[in-house]
């Protein structure tokens, strides 16, 4: 089935560049100036995929990724946002704010369109629906998404909901970064092991919240183990 991708840009000449690589890679591209239009364009139809500008008029890009996340029908849509800006604490500042990946301008169309697909691939291998898992207080369902701990309804982002469902599949085991980054980002995925650090934080803090964050252990040296007690 052809994929619905959301483009978020003000700037016409990057805008009408992305569409035209993405229609003549078979994708339904939809493009838009601002927030606003976005969430009118979403309102038409919720987007396999979305590429956010940083820097937009009104409400800033990332504001409308932190939005997405909080709704309930955008949550788990993969997004990528585009940035000019190159220094580390942005980038580490836009995945914080929920987004899937980043690429900074100038990009080329070709690795625009790698991630893209290594995103899109990765959505779709984990719509495979499997038993519920349950470690301790921790239950998550694949089949619907729905993850309760304690009882309580939690909704992670789609990165650290993948994560965690790799780890509740794969407890007890300690896996470097650049494991996590083959299993649970896919091999062609080209992003920094400093990705996962922030990924595994960013899932911490949500175990935190409900007092299970203990379960998520970093191991020195060596990488991250997610810790299943056999009475649990
Ligand atoms: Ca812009």
């Amino acid at each position: 089935m052809q994929k619905k991708i959301l483009v978020v840009e003000d700037e016409a000449a990057i805008r009408s560049m992305v569409e035209f690589a993405l229609q003549s890679e078979g994708f339904d591209v939809t493009g838009v100036e601002n927030g606003r239009e976005a969430n009118q364009a979403i309102a038409e139809g919720v987007p396999d995929l979305m590429l956010i500008d940083w820097m937009l008029p009104g409400v800033s890009g990332l504001e409308l990724v932190r939005g997405f996340r909080r709704n309930a029908s955008t949550r788990t849509v993969p997004i990528i946002m585009l940035t000019a800006r190159t220094e580390e604490t942005d980038k580490i500042d836009g995945l914080d704010s929920g987004a899937d990946d980043y690429i900074t301008k100038p990009f080329s169309t070709r690795e625009l369109l790698s991630r893209i697909n290594a995103l899109l691939r990765r959505a779709e291998a984990f719509e495979d629906a499997g038993d519920p898992l349950q470690a301790g207080e921790i239950v998550l369902d694949p089949a619907s998404h729905e993850l309760t701990i304690r009882g309580e309804s939690v909704t992670p982002g789609p990165t650290e909901y993948r994560l965690l469902l790799f780890l509740m599949q794969h407890p007890n085991r300690v896996y470097s970064r650049g494991q996590l980054l083959d299993y649970v980002w896919g091999e062609d995925v080209y992003i920094e092991e400093r990705t996962v650090d922030v990924h595994v934080l960013r899932l911490r803090k949500l175990l935190k919240q409900h007092d299970v964050a203990d379960m998520l252990q970093t191991v020195r040296g060596a990488g991250y183990k997610f810790t299943v007690r056999a009475n649990d």
